[in-house]
């Protein structure tokens, strides 16, 4: 029973099925688990024990009546980005750290209605912005392997509750890197599917044009439970596609047999194994890719734009969506208001340096310096141009490959409060962000450790092709176990 938190999503799923054990004492090993440990962890923001058990109470209730959702009763929890009726939603911010959301996400939605029980709300970056958690206003997230570093982020609370067993699967969002790095941090896997693939639809914007939601989990297969329930054309987002959505968790049972990436042609982008990448790191993400070969897979060169490239595009396009998207936090509508502003210009002014961290403001001007009058051709439009060859340069790659490796990040978890410069911070993403700009599908699962923290290896798919990223990551935890090594805290 102690260890529950340690069983897969269909372990559980079967172990309520089979009356193993119910889902009110799923729930609350879970919610003993998060009050005795998240303390040192810091990945929740807002924990919600009452909600939960009577979601649980409901969800025995409904199985002893015979509702077979396989998924009735499953714990999991939300980024704090996204809309949940009647819950503290903050987006890791002073300015909504008293909102309290009038409806729910889609994708929360789709994931209740599967039948998932949410023990509330993960820590995360100021609206999303940063890649160690440490700009959220309700403090770092530590890491579950080494408590004095980082989770990685923007979805560092997400990341660090599935790796620490308080969750065994969770929501993020990813604009630009920010379910695979810190997946990466803290020695899970993470997927960010296709641009369009999960509606946007309550998800807190941070740059519309790159915000996809996705999922954290031990496993590709507790990934592509949580990924399967919460997908779908939505119309109340616009850029939400109709398209169906595979079954991907039939797929993965296929897998199969000695070599079961056989035919599978793995592109590997020498401009992603340049300067900037640690050494040890690198010996790490080699060793990962002799695998996929003793699997069945080929290794192919292929040449793709410059990180170096896609970082400066999507530090000036990201900023300058999100300069727009943030002006509806005025201090008047919800969230932060200052205290006796003296007239309206005030009250703007105030609300806003008061309410958000140093990080968000530095985007809303580098994103207002971009978008205006002077500037916008020169930056902002000759970026647009960038972003459309940086996905050319990935269709190209496709035409000789299926799916294309990379390391997730340049190095392992940095030690909280190191002191990085924003643009030091910001080279921490070289890797992960072209995928953004081109709306791909791509996905982080551990592949070794370097010093005792882990490594995560980037696989990047065909838009659409969620099922080539899932079903490789399968194939090889099928055939290792870094996905299985628990990190201390898992193990208390
Ligand atoms: N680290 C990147 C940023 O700060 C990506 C964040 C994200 O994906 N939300 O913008």
């Amino acid at each position: 029973m102690t260890q529950l938190h340690t069983l897969s999503v269909r372990e559980i799923a079967d172990g309520l099925q089979n009356k193993q054990f119910s889902s009110v004492e799923l729930t609350e090993h879970f919610l003993k688990r998060i009050d005795t440990l998240d303390k040192d962890i810091n990945s929740f923001i807002t924990v919600t024990p009452e909600l939960a058990l009577k979601e649980a109470r409901l969800a025995d209730e409904l199985r002893a009546k015979g509702d077979t959702r396989p998924l009735l009763g499953v714990p999991m929890a939300h980024k704090d980005n996204l809309c949940t009726q009647g819950v503290l939603t903050t987006c890791g911010s002073k300015m909504l750290s008293n909102f309290v959301a009038p409806y729910n996400a889609t994708l929360v939605e789709n994931i209740a209605n599967a039948g998932f029980i949410s023990l509330g709300k993960l820590n995360m970056d100021e609206f999303a912005m940063g890649s160690d958690n440490e700009s959220s206003y309700f403090g770092a997230v530590h890491n579950p392997y080494d408590l004095s570093r980082v989770s990685g982020g923007s979805s560092g609370g997400s990341a660090a509750a599935v790796a620490s067993g308080l969750v065994p699967v969770a929501t993020g969002s990813d604009t630009g890197g920010s379910i695979r790095q810190p997946a990466s941090f803290c020695g899970i896997t993470g997927i960010k599917p296709t641009y369009g693939r999960v509606s946007r639809f309550g998800m807190i914007a941070y740059a519309s044009s790159f915000d996809q939601a996705g999922v954290f989990g031990r496993t590709a297969q507790d990934c592509a439970y949580l990924l399967q329930a919460m997908s779908g054309y939505d119309p109340k987002d616009s850029t939400s596609v109709n398209k169906d959505v595979p079954n991907w968790l039939g797929e993965l049972d296929k897998i199969d047999g000695d070599k079961p990436l056989t035919g599978l042609r793995v592109g590997v982008p020498k401009e992603y194994f340049g300067e900037g990448l640690n050494n040890e790191v690198k010996a790490v993400i080699e060793k990962s890719l002799q695998t996929y070969v003793e699997l069945g897979a080929t290794l192919v060169d292929i040449n793709l734009t410059d990180p170096k490239i896609t970082l400066a595009t999507y530090y000036l396009l990201a900023p300058a969506e999100a300069s727009s998207n943030l002006s509806r936090f005025d201090g008047v509508r919800y969230g932060y208001r200052c205290e006796n502003p003296k007239d309206l210009q005030d009250l703007y002014t105030r609300s806003r340096s008061e309410g958000f961290g140093a990080e968000v403001q530095r985007r809303i001007l580098m994103g207002t310096y971009a978008l205006s009058a002077g500037y916008f051709d020169a930056y902002y439009v000759k970026a647009q141009k960038v972003r459309r060859l940086v996905l050319n340069d990935f269709l190209k790659a496709f035409e000789s490959c299926d799916l294309i490796a990379t390391p997730t990040a340049p190095t392992t978890a940095y030690p909280i409060g190191a002191s990085l410069t924003p643009a030091e911070i910001y080279l921490g993403d070289v890797y992960t962000i072209g995928v953004n700009l081109a709306g791909l599908p791509s996905l982080s699962h551990p592949v070794g450790f370097v010093g005792g923290l882990p490594v995560g290896l980037q696989l990047i798919g065909k838009h659409w092709a969620e099922n080539t990223l899932l079903n490789a990551t399968h194939a090889y935890q099928g055939a290792t176990a870094f996905h299985k090594e628990l990190s201390p805290i898992a193990k208390s």
